[in-house]
This record gives structure tokens, C-alpha cells and sequence, in this order.
């Protein structure tokens, strides 16, 4: 049985005030452990470490919405694997729609970040998803092949273990338009699938893949209830501890 993971990605959004109070909400309301759902809250950088603190005693885990794959050095605005694990992040989201798409990232930069997080021990949330026009092209499933072999170029199946897909379609994402569960589900049958081909059957079977995109409280239990749907990547809805909270007990 695969455990559900509802992770909130708050994007650039709060200030250190409004940030430690939404994490000390969700802590607050978030299940034990026995409960089989994981929660995870990706705070802007410099809200990581009173958030954490916000955090402390509660199961809530803690990541950063991005990285870089230097170690150290002359990289300018840059934030390295090693700086997240020093202030206790557990997880780092990377290939993010707005990270390709706004900042212009490509799969070989996101995949030279997910090798320099897996080498870490740092756990792996990688997003993939296509654009509006793939998916009236016909061109979702090789778009999202496209981003798998390219985010995970050179990384086996022992370092698989470490990493986390979220399905989120651009066109669906901050639009209040979200796929509907069978598009959801037929896209993460296609993710299975493709792990299984490239993988084995067991890192198929064992990979949590998440959907994310204009998730809240109303449609967060169709969504998770599908049978490849692990979980929920929330942007908006994770600005609220009570909308959050309400996707996770959806998801319980
Ligand atoms: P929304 O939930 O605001 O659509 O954002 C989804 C997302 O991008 C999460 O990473």
C-alpha cells in the first residue's frame, strides 16, 4: 500500500508572520502518522527556518521549493542541497511548471538538481506536466515522457526510491480549472507505466505520484480516491490552514 502524501507549495507568497501562523495551523490539525498521510509544507526560503520551528513537535514535514546542484561557491542568489539539510528541510520540489516555464529551466537543469538532492539524501518531488497546447495537440503523454527520461537521466532505481512524481498540467494550475479524475488518472497510469518500462514493476508499484493543479477541500477526495493518485501538490489551497487541512482529510 503506497502512503498518500498532501504537500503544500506556498509558492512566493506570506511574510515570516503569516507563514509561521499558517504552519502552526497545519500543524495543529495534521493526522498522526498511523493515519497513512504524509504532510508537507514548501515555504519561500526565507521563511524555511522559523516555519520549521513552527513545526517542531509535530509531524508536518519541511521543503524548499527549489535548489541548486553546485555544492558551494560563486553561484550568486543560488541555494545549495546541503544549505536545505542544514536547516532541516526533508524534501525539495524541483521541475516545477513555473520553474520551466517562467525561469526558463530545462530537464537537464532540473535533472543535475535531482542527482545533487539524491546524492544528499534529499528527497525528490519532481514535477512534470504539459502545456494547454500539448494536451489539445494529442502531445500530453509524450510530453510527460519527455520530462521523466530528462529529469531522470542517470538516476537507478535505489536512488528512485527517494523521489516523488507530481502530475501537474499547466493549463490546470491557478486556474480554479482542474483535470478532471479520469484525465488525472489516466495521466498517472501513463507515469506508472513508463516507470515500469524504464524501472521495474516494484518502483512502479512503490513510487508516490501526486496531482497537482487547482486542488482544494471539494474535489480533493475524487482526485486522491483514483487509483493511482497518491496524493496532492496544493498551491493555492495550501494558503489556508483550513482549506489545507481540508485536503488532508479528504485524503485520510
Ligand atoms: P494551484 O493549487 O494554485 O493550482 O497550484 C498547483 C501547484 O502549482 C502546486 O505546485
Amino acid at each position: 500500500m503506497r502512503r498518500i502524501l498532501v504537500a503544500g507549495n506556498w509558492k512566493m507568497n506570506t511574510t515570516a508572520a503569516s507563514g509561521v501562523e499558517l504552519a502552526r495551523g497545519v500543524a495543529a490539525g495534521a493526522p498522526a502518522g498511523e493515519s497513512g498521510v504524509d504532510v508537507l509544507v514548501a515555504p519561500p526560503f526565507p521563511y524555511l527556518v522559523p516555519v520549521k520551528e513552527a513545526l517542531q513537535g509535530s509531524v508536518v514535514q519541511l521543503g524548499a521549493q527549489n535548489a541548486y546542484f553546485e555544492e558551494s561557491g560563486a553561484f550568486t542568489g543560488e541555494v545549495s542541497v546541503d544549505m536545505l539539510l542544514d536547516v532541516g528541510c526533508n524534501a525539495v520540489i524541483l521541475g516545477h511548471s513555473e520553474r520551466r516555464h517562467v525561469l526558463g529551466e530545462t530537464d537537464e537543469v532540473i535533472n543535475r538538481k535531482v542527482k545533487a538532492s539524491l546524492a544528499k539524501g534529499l528527497q525528490v518531488i519532481l514535477c512534470v506536466g504539459e502545456l494547454l497546447d500539448d494536451r489539445e495537440a494529442g502531445r500530453t503523454e509524450a510530453i510527460l515522457d519527455e520530462q521523466m527520461a530528462g529529469g531522470l537521466a542517470d538516476v537507478d532505481a535505489e536512488a528512485l526510491k527517494n523521489v516523488v512524481i507530481a502530475y501537474e498540467p499547466v493549463w490546470a494550475i491557478g486556474t480554479g480549472k482542474t483535470a478532471s479524475p479520469d484525465q488525472a488518472e489516466s495521466a498517472h497510469a501513463h507515469l506508472r507505466k513508463w516507470l515500469a518500462d524504464r524501472y521495474n514493476a516494484e518502483s512502479a508499484d512503490s513510487m508516490q505520484i501526486l496531482y497537482g493543479g487547482s486542488v482544494k477541500p471539494a474535489n480533493a477526495k475524487e482526485l486522491i480516491g483514483q487509483d493511482n493518485v497518491d496524493g496532492a501538490l496544493v498551491g493555492g489551497a495550501s494558503l489556508s490552514a483550513e482549506n489545507f487541512l481540508g485536503i488532508v482529510t479528504a485524503a485520510t
